[in-house]
């Protein structure tokens, strides 16, 4: 997850387990305009077997749809659109569920689907590099189904939420922007995974293009800082809205907290 930066210095941010993993979140937002319920991301999904879902170390009370309800009161069949960044498993692994008869289906009946067309063509040809992150049941059901929609490299999903193709990651991630009364939220995806990766040369071994990632993160860190963005970290585990106030040497992340809640 940092790439060059030696162990010793992640380890005292993010303490691996013995098995050499971090905790990590698949931090999904549920946005309601009155007239849609969208999703942005959906998680890594449930249709992992046990010995894969052992390896990550898959851990979680309830799948998402279970959440989703308890914490919002909205059902699966009530999502009008789903957004994926980009289309690895652990942003667009819960995009589909298996059914009784053991076949992928899409999880979210009712739903659009909004992928960028260059991501979709991607994980249909990836490269030997990035083949295992792109597994086609997460969205090969929705092709059939004719719910998958392929955008442009940027695009408005509706009203006030737009989607920004940033390279780096790969070549066709995209960025969300969402703004309402005033207040800007940005939805980093895998450009920023975490806090720890504000730190500029803090770059996933993941990516493709790490130099085009460290532009993009120089581009827009300061901006969010500036403008008072709200930061969501997508695999924060403990902390995934922020602000960002600059320090001397780097950017300070400062946890949205409930009190906050009111004002914006
Ligand atoms: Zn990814």
């Amino acid at each position: 997850m940092f790439g060059v930066v030696p162990r010793k210095l992640w380890s005292q941010v993010c303490p691996p387990d013995d098995d050499n993993r971090i905790r990590m979140n698949m931090n999904c937002v549920l946005v309601d305009t009155g007239s849609d319920k969208l999703l942005i991301e959906t998680g890594i999904g449930n249709k992992w077997p046990p010995k894969h879902s052992a390896m990550y170390g898959i851990d979680r009370a309830r799948p998402l749809a279970e959440t989703l309800f308890e914490q919002t009161g909205v059902t699966a069949g009530e999502i009008t659109i789903v957004v994926n960044t980009h289309l690895h498993f652990d942003h667009a692994g819960g995009n589909t569920r298996i059914d009784a008869d053991g076949n992928a289906v899409p999880a979210f009946p009712n739903a659009r689907y909004f992928v960028s067309r260059a991501e979709l063509d991607h994980a249909e040809h990836p490269t030997e590099r990035d083949r295992a992150s792109y597994l086609p049941d997460n969205w090969r059901p929705l092709v059939d189904s004719g719910q998958l929609e392929p955008r442009d490299d940027d695009y408005e999903v509706v009203p006030g939420l737009t989607m920004e193709t940033i390279a780096g990651h790969n070549r066709s991630m995209q960025c969300w922007r969402l703004q309402r009364d005033g207040v800007t939220m940005f939805g980093f995806a895998d450009l920023v995974p975490t806090r720890a990766h504000l730190r500029l040369p803090w770059i996933m071994g993941y990516d493709l293009y790490p130099v085009e990632t460290l532009a993009a993160k120089k581009r827009l860190i300061p901006e969010a800082a500036r403008n008072n963005w709200l930061c969501l970290f997508y695999h924060d585990p403990d902390e995934p809205v922020c602000r960002l106030r600059e320090g001397e040497k780097e950017f300070i992340p400062v946890p949205y907290r409930e009190e906050e809640k009111d004002l914006s």
